[in-house]
């Protein structure tokens, strides 16, 4: 830094130094002193001591010695003054400068300085001869010619004076010449020397600069490695991909061949795929012509078996109970064939012959559409109304109803035995199972099907929710029959839950609610289920909105409430009263079923449907385009005979009905 900071100015001095060789300054000349312009006498006077050494050597003094003289005349304190400051300070006695100024005189050989008062030097290595005292002439010349030669040493002196004068002039020129450009030297170093200091503070930035530069560098080379490193890897990654890439493209083109073959074939299929739908709607067309001839024909079928149909059940003997005559129930007819008939043969210990012999049985024979032996399992009986349940999905309201004395197995028969066994599942959760798996195979052809439930009971004309929750448990007389709307055919019942349902478990879990629900109103006095009529209706909407069609339609299952009659011989005490009354209202809205179907068989104009809850609530249900299945279920026990052959009689009669023939409701 420091040289590089004085570098400008050794330059300029260097450059001064070759250009311009400084002139010895101007102090180091001699100056014009007494010496030089010392008059001849006093030249004399200091060439004394030559004069002496010089005489009697004539006009053999060399013109060059003078100087030497005239050097050997400054006074020896003077001279060895001078010696002795010669080294140190430049004076202008100095006898250093004198002989500079004196350079272009030939030198002569040095004369030793000689002590005042001693020997007269040697002349050309002679000793001069001294005159004797009285050669006053000779001693007058010896002095003429000493002064004429002083005379010319000295006009030698005056010459040389002069030429120091013009020297000394030029030298005095010079020296203001170069004190003027010393000046302009030193102004011109002021301002080097501004502009180092400038120049200086540059560098100092430029410097700093450089530093945060280099820091900077450092950074972007450190950065520069990891971008290296990074390319590095790139590249390598770049090699992998175009690698990568070369394998897809060759995939792409192996799949864009596939593909174009596969879209040939598209093609191909969606030609074919079109004259199938061609087809296809032909064979739909024709499926759906075929769907509704089967609906005729089913239809025409199950009026056939009659729209009023009645199936005799018989309950097998519980274990616990007496075993009856085997000539007791008889179900005569083949065994090829389903037995349709049924004999019940009755003793009678009033009636007595003539000769005291017990009278023998009477025999009573029953035919229906079905008779159903006391071995008949639930899925065979199931079968047979199979038919007529599916009736319900083409638009016609079907009815089924339990009839029979209490434990003839009614119950049994519509919802079934215990809970969670299958073999005795009832006729409910069978029927809403061979509906929903209908209903999906016509969902194929183009009928969406719903389906919502309810489950009332009907206990001495008042009707109560047996799905109901919560706090409505077990509350009675809050529901109502009513009508949908005004003038709407539908009626529905007030209070009641009417819930959808799509599947077998949500039926199981209504039917759980409802045996749940008639537990709460059991009594120890009353079993209630038996004294009142159970009604399971399930609305059934079906919709085919490709041809616009619509088919609605309730089925009923009904659990009637026990048909046996009092003992009207017994003496009455409260709870009888009470249970005459159940028992009136019972007999009551059995006989109006009765009437009603009898009245619908015999096209009266009256039907007298509001007679009974029951037969108001089933109106719809019944009649014009209804189909009804009774089941009339039998005890298999002696005991029961009375009641069982009421029971058999009222079926009976109802068999004999044949109601109009039914008419599916279509919209
Ligand atoms: P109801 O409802 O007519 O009063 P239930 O259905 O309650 O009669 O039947 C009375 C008893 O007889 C029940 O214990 C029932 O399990 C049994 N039972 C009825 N029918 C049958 C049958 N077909 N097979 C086996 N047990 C039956
Ligand atoms: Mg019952």
């Amino acid at each position: 830094m420091e040289t590089l900071q004085r570098s400008p100015l050794l330059e300029v001095k260097g450059n001064i130094e070759v250009k311009r060789p400084l002139p010895k300054p101007p102090s180091r000349l001699p100056l014009s002193g007494s010496r030089l312009k010392r008059g001849p006498e006093q030249m004399e006077e200091a060439l004394e001591p030559e004069k002496k050494r010089t005489r009697g050597l004539g006009t053999k003094i060399a013109p060059s010695r003078p100087r030497a003289a005239l050097l050997t005349a400054v006074p020896q304190t003077q001279g060895q003054a001078a010696a002795r400051t010669a080294p140190k300070k430049t004076g202008p006695r100095c006898p250093t400068a004198v002989a500079t100024v004196l350079k272009n005189q030939k030198p002569g050989p040095a004369v030793p300085a000689q002590k005042p008062g001693t020997a007269p030097p040697m002349v050309g290595g002679k000793k001069p001869s001294k005159r004797p005292a009285w050669d006053l002439k000779g001693q007058l010349c010896d002095r003429m010619a000493e002064l004429k030669c002083c005379r010319e040493r000295n006009q030698i002196l005056d010459q040389e004076n002069q030429q120091l004068r013009d020297q000394l002039r030029e030298a005095q020129q010079q020296a203001s010449t170069l004190g003027a450009e010393r000046r302009t030297l030193e102004e011109e170093l002021a301002r080097v020397r501004v502009q180092a200091e400038q120049g200086q503070q540059e560098l100092g930035r430029l410097s700093a600069q450089v530093l945060e530069l280099e820091e900077r560098l450092g950074t972007q080379e450190g950065l520069v490695q990891v971008l290296q490193r990074e390319q590095l890897g790139l590249q390598e990654e770049r090699r992998g991909l175009a690698t990568r890439l070369e394998e897809q493209e060759r995939r792409l083109q192996a799949s864009e061949a596939a593909l174009s073959d596969s879209q040939a074939e598209v093609a191909s299929l969606r030609q074919e795929a079109a004259a199938q739908a061609v087809l296809l709607a032909e064979r739909e067309d024709r499926l759906h012509g075929l769907e509704m001839e089967r609906r005729r024909l089913h239809n025409q079928l199950q009026e056939l078996k009659g729209n009023i149909r009645v199936f005799c059940r018989v309950r097998p003997v519980l274990p616990g109970e007496p075993t009856p005559n085997p000539g007791f129930l008889l179900f005569p007819g083949g065994p090829a064939d389903p037995p349709t008939r049924l004999s019940l043969s009755r003793s009678d210990e009033r009636r007595g012959t003539l000769s005291g012999a017990p009278a023998p049985p009477t025999r009573h024979d029953f035919s229906f559409d079905r008779v159903f032996p006391p071995g008949s399992r639930q899925d065979e009986v199931f079968e047979e109304i199979a038919m007529l349940v599916q009736s319900a999905l083409d638009g016609y309201p079907v009815c089924i109803f339990a009839y029979g004395q209490t434990g003839s197995g009614k119950t049994f028969t519509m919802e079934g035995g215990p809970a969670g066994d299958p073999q005795v599942e009832g006729l409910i959760p069978r029927a809403l199972r061979h509906l929903f798996s209908v209903a999906q195979e016509l969902s194929g052809q183009g009928w969406t099907y719903s389906f919502v439930a309810s489950y009332v009971e009907i206990y001495n004309e008042t009707v109560r929710d047996l799905l109901a929750t919560g706090t409505r448990k077990g509350q009675a007389g809050e529901c109502e029959i009513r009508r949908a709307g005004p003038g709407s055919e539908e009626l529905t019942v007030t209070n009641a839950r009417y819930v959808p349902v799509s599947c077998e478990k949500e039926v199981q879990a209504l039917l759980h609610l409802a045996r749940q629900n008639r537990a709460v109103a059991r009594t120890a006095q009353n079993e209630r289920s038996s004294r009142s009529h159970s009604v399971f209706q399930l609305q059934i909407s079906g919709e085919h909105a490709a041809r616009g069609l619509q088919c609605i339609a309730p089925l009923s299952l009904v659990d009637l409430a026990g048909s046996e009659r009092l003992d009207s011989g017994l003496a009455l005490g409260p709870g009888e009263r009470e249970r005459l009354r159940e028992t009136q209202s019972i007999n009551s809205s059995l006989s109006t079923l009765g009437l009603v179907i009898m009245a619908l068989s015999n096209k009266e104009p009256h039907v007298p449907y509001r007679n009974s809850k029951l037969t108001y609530l089933l109106q719809n249900s019944l009649g014009g385009s209804a189909k009804m299945l009774m089941f009339v279920n039998i005890s298999p026990l002696e005991e029961n005979v009375s009641e069982s052959l009421n029971s058999l009689r009222f079926a009976s009669k109802v068999n004999q009905c044949v109601i109009g023939t039914a008419q599916a409701n279509k919209k």
